[in-house]
């Protein structure tokens, strides 16, 4: 058990909120303005680890690209120096070692062939939270001139070895917690990294792009946090992607079930594993604007007193659609199971499935922490696949889920659904495994219209 005078909350800044000086600068800002015991979890500022992407996946731009991540650490780090002198030479010198790391790191680069690549890459991946952490914690001693430190997510997230996807080991986390929670100092600012673990072996992990709010959630649990709190660009969760529907609006409040559909078909503000530990503990969640956390926000509660039929449209672009055809899946038994076991053999995620007397549709979607979300369904499994059946691949499709109470058993609704969506081919529909959500499959190129549409019924 944890120590019940450390009543923490804790506190996520994404990307965009520690992008450069004055993002985390109002972040550091918010953190104060709270006056509570805060454990801050952040990710990579904006940018960067699309950047290490890049690099482990051997581009030709090393130097350069290498450069733009030294150079947008340094500008923040260079405006910190001239805010406060006291302490900057340490701070630079250790952000200068973590840059030196980086280049060695780079430099040692193993092939794509050799067991070691992955291990490599999750550290290489890692480097982006490392750094961001240290400009955090020493904005906070310049702007606040009281003392944070740097806590090291190795010491209290332990994942599997299942590089860039790892998963998280709770049980051994709440149990080593209370070593280490009884070394922070109370009056200490600490600021940890999202998004990375370390294995059995003390090796470096990734949880997945995106997978700093997960860590922030698993962070919350560990230390039996009064709230968990996400700080993003938006201030909270919108009835839809606000970057797709000028009409979105922020929702007040929504139930853990709601939002962790909407996190699981697309919605980019959550990171759809982080509201599990959330929700399994009942931990309190608020999703608000980094730098303006007077506009309020989002709480996602166990149970939400409103439940309009729709809440939000849930978008995910740059869907794979897999469709499988076998004559000899008419009434053939162990058909799916011999699929699926294809599937977990090469780690492919499938999402939605459907299925008629031959065929079997499925979409696929890949969020490891090397993928830019594009799948890429590896060439073995579609020979090994094709022994027993034809594999037909669509790229370019987009996901959409309507996110709501009872859906499917409003017939209006499904009538009005139809309707929104008739001029668009629709490439497959699944509605029925949960109350909160249907969802189809469209073209990218008709996201915006078909968003916008159904966007109309959704009332504030
Ligand atoms: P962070 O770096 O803080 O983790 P992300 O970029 O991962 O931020 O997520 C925030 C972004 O998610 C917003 O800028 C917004 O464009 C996008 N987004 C997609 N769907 C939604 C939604 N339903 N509500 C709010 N934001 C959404
Ligand atoms: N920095 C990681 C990413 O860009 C993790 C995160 O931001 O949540 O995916
Ligand atoms: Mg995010």
């Amino acid at each position: 058990m944890t120590n019940p005078q450390h009543t923490f909350r804790v506190a996520k800044f994404g990307g965009t909120s520690v992008a450069n000086y004055s993002a985390i600068c109002a972040a550091v800002a918010n953190v104060k303005s709270q006056n509570q015991p805060i454990l801050v979890v952040v990710s990579a500022c904006a940018g960067v680890t699309d950047r290490l992407v890049m690099l482990a996946n051997e581009s030709d731009n090393v130097e350069s690209i290498l450069s733009e991540i030294v150079h947008r650490h340094t500008e923040i780090a260079d405006e910190l120096s001239r805010l406060n002198r006291a302490g900057a030479v340490e701070k630079q010198l250790a952000l200068d070692d973590l840059h030196d790391r980086l280049r060695q790191h780079v430099a040692r680069r193993p092939t794509p062939h050799d067991a070691s690549f992955v291990a490599w890459r999750d550290q290489l991946l890692s480097f982006g939270e490392y750094c961001s952490s240290l400009l955090f914690s020493w904005a906070w001693e310049a702007k606040t001139e009281q003392p944070s430190a740097v806590l090291e997510a190795k010491t209290w997230l332990f994942t599997d070895s299942r590089y860039g996807r790892a998963r998280p080991q709770l049980k051994a986390m709440i149990e080593k917690a209370p070593q280490w929670l009884k070394t922070l100092e109370p009056g200490r600012l600490y600021v940890t990294q999202g998004f990375i673990g370390k294995n059995e072996r003390g090796q470096t992990t990734t949880l997945g792009r995106g997978g700093s709010d997960y860590s922030a959630a698993l962070l919350a649990v560990v230390v039996q946090a009064q709230e968990l709190q996400i700080w993003t660009d938006v201030a909270g969760v919108y009835s839809t992607d606000p970057r797709l529907c000028s009409d979105a609006f922020a929702i007040a409040e929504m139930s853990f079930d709601e939002a962790a559909e909407m996190a699981t078909f697309g919605a980019k503000v959550l990171h759809p594993a982080s509201l599990l530990p959330a929700i399994e503990y009942q931990i309190p969640v608020f999703v608000g604007h980094a730098a303006y956390p007077a506009r309020g926000g989002t709480r996602l509660v166990k149970n939400s007193t409103h439940k309009p039929d729709v809440r939000a449209v849930a978008v995910r672009k740059q869907q794979t659609l897999m469709t499988v055809h076998s004559i000899d899946m008419f009434h053939a038994s162990g058909f799916l199971a011999q699929l699926f076991s294809i599937f977990a053999k090469y780690d492919i995620s499938v999402d939605l499935i459907t299925t008629s007397e031959v065929s079997i549709a499925l979409t696929l979607d890949e969020g490891g922490s090397q993928a830019n979300h594009a799948v890429s369904v590896p060439a073995a499994a579609i020979a090994e696949i094709e022994l027993f059946a034809k594999v037909e691949l669509e790229y370019n499709l987009t996901l959409i889920a309507l996110i709501g109470n009872q859906i499917g058993r409003q017939s209006q609704l499904s009538q009005w659904v139809f309707d929104a969506v008739a001029p668009t081919p629709v490439r497959l529909i699944c509605q029925g495994a949960s109350e909160f959500n249907l969802c189809f499959l469209i073209p990218e190129r008709d996201t915006v219209d078909v968003v916008t549409r159904l966007h109309e019924r959704i009332k504030r």
